[in-house]
């Protein structure tokens, strides 16, 4: 049986994102691709790795630690306007995600998915991109219980550190 996740903070970074897609330039993946080439910009991005046609970034307003989004390098909106590479790519960097945080973090299960249009409750329909959350028994408990509190931005850093340590043991 699968339960939601209270994640109060999540609003902000939905009306963040509703203002950053409505400027010009403002999408945060397509701001990650052209991270990719400057280490400062990725570091602070949290940019993963990339692949032929997608790039791998840890979610600056995560679900749970560990909470990553897998998208094509391509600004694009719908699924059907993916290639058929595009889309094989976008899965085979999914099981790279998790057999990242396999080994950075042994989770017990993942939520993998996406929320195509604002309705569906994606924060930025402009680019789609794939969820990778890493979920334990008694997480959803844990949240709860303590409400407010997100997860800390020095937690983020150290993951950040040990995930980017781990990609090539990983990566082929
Ligand atoms: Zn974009």
């Amino acid at each position: 049986m699968s339960q939601t996740i209270h994640a109060p903070w999540r609003m902000e970074y939905i009306r963040l994102l509703e203002n950053q897609d409505q400027s010009q330039g403002g999408c945060f993946l397509c701001q990650a691709v052209q991270a990719l080439g400057s280490d400062p910009d990725r570091r602070s991005r949290r940019v993963l790795w990339s692949s032929s046609h997608s790039i791998a970034v840890m979610n600056k307003f995560p679900y749970t630690n560990g909470h990553l989004l897998v998208a094509p390098r391509e600004h694009v909106s719908c699924l059907e306007d993916l290639s058929d590479e595009q889309l094989y790519d976008l899965q085979l960097q999914t099981v790279t995600a998790t057999r990242l945080l396999k080994k950075a973090m042994c989770p017990q299960g993942f939520n993998i998915g996406m929320n195509l249009g604002r309705c569906a409750g994606a924060g930025l329909p402009g680019h789609l991109h794939q969820h990778v959350v890493p979920r334990w028994a008694g997480d959803v408990n844990f949240m709860s219980v303590i409400g407010n509190v997100r997860v800390q931005p020095q937690a983020m850093d150290l993951l950040y550190d040990e995930l980017m340590a781990l990609i090539p043991s990983i990566t082929q």
